[in-house]
């Protein structure tokens, strides 16, 4: 006999933080063909490359190294051979079936699965790693088996589709003060 495994109602949202550094100011932006609530950060000033990777909020790490292909884009090739999927990333479990996912990143993460992150802890660091154009963050947050239009700071960034190319500017509440 074979029971099946009853699934918990999802939880209520985490109070999700940008996974960026306190008060930097990023770009979030999707285009046509990314898929719906699929986010991609870019800083509103300076390079994008080496930027600190945050957890949006404390956490179980369930995944963290290479999802497709690395390819081979660095600070110091950055035209080079573009790799397949999301390249270094990591996944981490908020409890009340909420995730978020972090990809692209330049280097093995800072983190391993099983640890356990608080808010802000630095995950690694902004690359361009598996299908990426340009440095930058993609970042997904889930609930149960569904992506989920992403919140910041208590206020839902609005991108929910990737019908059209759309983008907010937002700085990030992810500072010390609001960790637990
Ligand atoms: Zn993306």
């Amino acid at each position: 006999m074979v029971v099946a495994p009853l699934l918990r109602p999802p939880g209520p949202r985490p109070p999700f933080q940008l996974p960026v550094s306190c008060g930097e100011t990023w770009r979030l932006g999707t285009y046509p063909g990314h898929d719906d609530f699929d986010v991609d950060l870019f800083p509103a000033e300076g390079d994008a490359w080496g930027r600190p990777v945050l957890a949006s909020h404390a956490g179980t790490v369930t995944v963290a190294g290479i999802n497709g292909s690395l390819g081979g884009r660095t600070p110091d090739n950055p035209k080079g051979p573009r790799g397949r999927g999301g390249g270094y990333w990591v996944k981490i479990d908020h409890g009340g079936r909420w995730e978020t996912q972090y990809l692209h990143l330049l280097e093995p993460p800072l983190v391993r699965a099983g640890q356990r992150v608080a808010q802000g802890e630095q995950l690694g660091r902004v690359g361009s790693t598996g299908n990426s154009g340009a440095p930058h963050l993609h970042y997904e947050q889930h609930r149960g088996r569904e992506k989920v239009e992403t919140w910041f700071d208590g206020v839902p960034s609005g991108i929910t589709d990737d019908d059209t190319e759309y983008s907010v500017t937002l700085t990030s509440g992810n500072c010390p003060a609001d960790r637990p």
